[in-house]
């Protein structure tokens, strides 16, 4: 495809000397190492070490923990080009975490947890590649968890449910977030969480960690589960931050990763549209290519456009994130993931339609973009939410959630 909307321009030297030796690493990836690992269920383990390797897990950490120092234009450019080059959303999940799991640590952590962990996170020897949030009661109300976190002398107690936790499975540490003190007894509902830092292999040597694997359709290679915290002892050391005050933690950088997300969901919408029009021009019915019927034509055309929109709002949103407010940058950073989660969506189903039956045929690709551009309306939080903020934040709108 001509690359009228990949020239570079808008991009900083920075960003595009990222998605260079991004790009250089991906390329040794190719579709079907993304198809059979998903087809598979398996964590593409390979492609995270070579990404490891080369430091860019440690991406946004600062250089005197060996991290590259960069921000969010720089970690957008870099999820971005995961997921064109052949990733897509789910491929750019295997590593997303690990990139964002460390924030809240460099941020609140003690100096004793940032000098054990951040260096052994850039370089690729610790996987913080899970955050255990979500409940199965509380869902989207996050703050309405349950599980609950109390001290006993120099350590905490944690006993509770979570759904949906991802990547536990390849990671030595979690980041959990927990109630220190009962939603009933604070003022707001956004305080009396914590947010602990649990060594994995320590919790299921104790037997205080039970998994139940999730039976998804979506995102193969992310294995999700259902855990079990039962009695689970945590050194009151492993607290990162303030006690309580774990929700404002990840509040903090929650934005700006969203944009990080909104750049996944148009790389992999961009990829979707990309391989439609490739099979389209190729794919001969009626004596014709049916790519030359404006009815497979447009909505291909139509997906292209909307993405760039997206892909533009996403880039200028996180080359100003600093410049702004966190409440502004909220409005763009949700603007964005709806948008692009929509046009990878709208992507990707053009492309499957113009496969005709092949569409849901493993082998084209398609299908794949497709369950992932419909998991990019849900996760990390769903089209509905993201509505919810603008409507309430850059609208002024009554609060509906
Ligand atoms: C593949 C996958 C991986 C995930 N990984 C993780 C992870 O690693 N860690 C983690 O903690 N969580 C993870 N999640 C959880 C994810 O963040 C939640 O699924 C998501 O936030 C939605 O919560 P829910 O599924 O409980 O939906 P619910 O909250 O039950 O919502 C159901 C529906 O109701 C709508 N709705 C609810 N309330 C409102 C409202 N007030 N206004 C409008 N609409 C509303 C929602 O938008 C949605 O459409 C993952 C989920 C998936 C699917």
């Amino acid at each position: 495809m001509v690359s009228y909307f990949d020239d570079g321009l808008g991009h900083t030297a920075q960003q595009q000397a990222v998605r260079d030796a991004v790009g250089e690493i991906c390329a040794e990836f190719d579709d079907s190492y993304w198809r059979e690992h998903d087809a598979a269920g398996e964590y593409p383990h390979e492609f995270v070490e070579a990404l490891a390797d080369e430091g860019w897990l440690g991406v946004l950490l600062p250089e005197e923990y060996g991290g590259k120092g960069l921000g969010t234009p720089e970690a957008v450019a870099m999820m971005y080009e995961i997921a064109r080059q052949g990733a897509g959303f789910s491929g750019a999940q295997t590593v997303h975490a690990a990139i964002y799991n460390s924030a809240p640590i460099l941020n609140y952590g003690s100096d004793e947890l940032k000098d054990d962990l951040l260096p052994r996170v850039a370089e690729g020897d610790a996987w913080i590649q899970c955050f255990s949030l979500t409940e199965p009661e509380a869902g989207s109300d996050s703050t309405a968890m349950t599980t609950s976190a109390e001290r006993d002398g120099d350590e905490y107690v944690i006993d509770g449910e979570k759904l949906w936790t991802s990547r536990i499975d390849v990671s030595d540490y979690l980041v959990l977030a927990a109630r220190t003190t009962p939603k009933e007894e604070v003022e707001k509902r956004t305080e009396g969480v914590s947010l602990f830092l649990v060594d994995i292999e320590r919790a299921h040597e104790a037997g205080q960690i039970e998994l139940e694997e999730i039976d998804k359709t979506a995102s193969g290679m992310v294995s999700s589960f259902r855990v079990t915290y039962d009695g689970l002892r945590v050194p009151a050391e492993r607290l990162i931050g303030e006690e309580d005050r774990g929700f404002y933690h990840v509040l903090d950088g929650l934005n700006e990763e969203r944009l990080v997300i909104a750049a996944e969901a148009v790389g992999l919408g961009e990829l979707a549209v990309e391989k439609g029009a490739a099979y389209a021009s190729e794919r001969e019915v009626f004596g014709r290519p049916i790519g030359q019927n404006q009815a497979v034509q447009h909505p291909l055309a139509a997906a292209m456009a909307r993405l760039q929109a997206a892909k533009r709002l996403t880039f200028d949103a996180a080359d100003h994130a600093d410049e702004r407010e966190r409440k502004a940058v909220g409005a763009w950073a949700n603007a964005a993931k709806y948008l692009a989660a929509e046009a990878a969506f709208e992507g990707a189903d053009a492309a499957v339609q113009a496969h005709g039956g092949r569409g849901i045929d493993r082998a084209y690709d398609v299908e794949r973009y497709f369950r992932e551009a419909r998991l990019t309306r849900l996760v990390p939080i769903t089209q509905e939410l993201a509505l919810n903020y603008l409507g309430e934040n850059a609208l002024e709108l009554p609060r509906s959630y």
